[in-house]
């Protein structure tokens, strides 16, 4: 294989989608669809509401029998019935009477209209909710009032929702109400993530002279994680090739989708994992125009795609953006792979070295729309100012310096409220 060197962002995302399939279908409990792709498509086998019910707590009465009813001249039925929500409406109103009805309770027969409880003489705070023998009734009602119909929301045999949609809490609730206790969904990735490098050290150990905490483990876990995907942990491989085959021969064995290294993909003396690539798999393509992320390598190990990303902590996780998260969520069977991007004014003058640039900033809205400012020094090493950003703004490649008052494009990596 001919390994592809120095592609734009774009072309190495579509290299990597081109090469992740969506992964197979299961079968899971309901709640553990949540935040999936269904898989199926969801037909109703039954009508909702299934039976015609009350909207209100209230008098179930014939709308005719009331017509004349005012404030001031009411009608007076007597109580015949009692119907709570749960219980069969065994009665039939007869002309002339009135059932007192719960919300949820099934409308008797012969019934067309609910007059609502404030309507009534009924002393509805009663504690010991005694049923009056009669009752006045202050308003006059339509026939259909305050009655939901079977089917009105979902009819029996209708499509309810499609296959490939994402299950939020909304579609749990439908999928609940429609009776399906188990769901067939996509199959969560299992990512296994592994970190390269001689000077590091778990992050609950003493730092010795020239070594330092495995972070990228961590933030690539975490990434994964807010995902809805498995992080499969791999631990720290030295700075060899035998160390680096060791560790991912665990990653084949725990059985993972696609493999995300750290380090290791530069052209240091030390820098084995993209030769172990070529060795054990393939290198699709090596090293991409953006910046944070230069070194960055991409292909196969013994089948399993393989993504290694760059060391330095902050180039990791902007790398980890733009091409693990869509990977992920195209093999977790997504249609949008794309973070949502706005609009912004950048306050700030900015430089880059003319690559594609993604400069950690702070998106707010302003008084004319979406501004930015960065965040702090912009070094890959610089974990700081991505701790304060919720934003990466694009500075396109050839633009070396933008002046403050720009309108460039912000990945929004975080919003308001937003989760997922
Ligand atoms: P390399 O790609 O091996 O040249 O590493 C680039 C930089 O990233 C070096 O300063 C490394 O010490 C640092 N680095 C590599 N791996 C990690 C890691 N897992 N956690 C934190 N920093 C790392
Ligand atoms: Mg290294």
């Amino acid at each position: 294989m001919t390994i592809q060197e120095d592609l734009t962002v774009l072309e190495a995302l579509k290299s990597i989608l081109d090469t992740v399939d969506v992964l197979e279908v299961e079968q899971v409990p309901l709640l553990d669809g949540l935040q999936r792709i269904l898989a199926e498509p969801i037909k109703s086998r039954t009508d909702l509401p299934p039976f015609s019910n009350s909207s209100m707590d209230g008098y179930a009465v014939i709308a005719e029998d009331i017509k004349t009813a005012a404030p001031n001249d009411p009608v007076t039925l007597p109580v015949i019935a009692d119907i709570a929500a749960g219980t069969v409406a065994d009665h039939t109103l007869q002309k002339g009477t009135t059932a007192r009805i719960t919300t949820g309770a099934p409308i008797p027969e012969g019934a067309d209209a609910i007059v609502p409880v404030e309507y009534t003489s009924e002393p509805w705070r009663d504690p010991e909710r005694r049923l009056p023998e009669q009752i006045a009734i202050y308003q006059s009602a339509s026939s259909g009032d305050y009655i939901r119909w079977p089917g009105e929301d979902v009819k029996a045999g209708e499509q309810v929702l499609e296959y490939g949609i994402r299950i939020r809490p909304q579609e749990i609730g439908m999928l609940a109400s429609l009776g399906y206790d188990k769901v067939s969904v996509v199959r969560k990735p299992r990512v296994g993530i592994l970190a390269t490098g001689d000077e590091l050290v778990a992050i609950d150990q003493p730092l010795k002279p020239g070594q330092i905490r495995n972070s990228n483990s961590y933030s690539q876990a975490a990434q994964v994680m807010a995902l809805n995907a498995i992080p499969v942990l791999l631990g720290v491989a030295g700075d060899s090739e035998k160390s680096v085959r060791e560790h991912l021969r665990v990653g084949i064995e725990q059985k993972v989708d696609l493999f995300i290294s750290s380090a290791g993909v530069s052209v240091g003396a030390y820098d084995h994992v993209k030769s172990v690539l070529e060795s054990d798999g393939g290198v699709q393509f090596w090293r991409v125009r953006m910046r944070p992320g230069k070194p960055l390598a991409f292909g196969t190990y013994q089948g399993v795609p393989y993504l290694g990303l760059p060391g330095n902590p902050v180039s990791a996780m902007v790398s980890f953006e733009r091409f693990a998260r869509p990977a992920i969520l195209k093999m977790a069977g997504n249609s949008f792979l794309d973070r949502p991007t706005v609009r912004v004014e950048m306050l700030d003058e900015i430089h880059s070295d003319g690559r594609e640039s993604y400069i950690r900033s702070l998106v707010r809205l302003g008084k004319n729309g979406y501004e930015a400012r960065i965040t702090g020094s912009q070094g890959s090493h610089i974990q700081s100012s991505l701790t304060k950003a919720n934003a990466l703004v694009i500075m396109p490649e050839g633009v070396k310096s933008v002046a403050p008052g720009t309108i460039l494009e912000a990945m929004m990596i975080d919003w308001p409220g937003y989760v997922f």
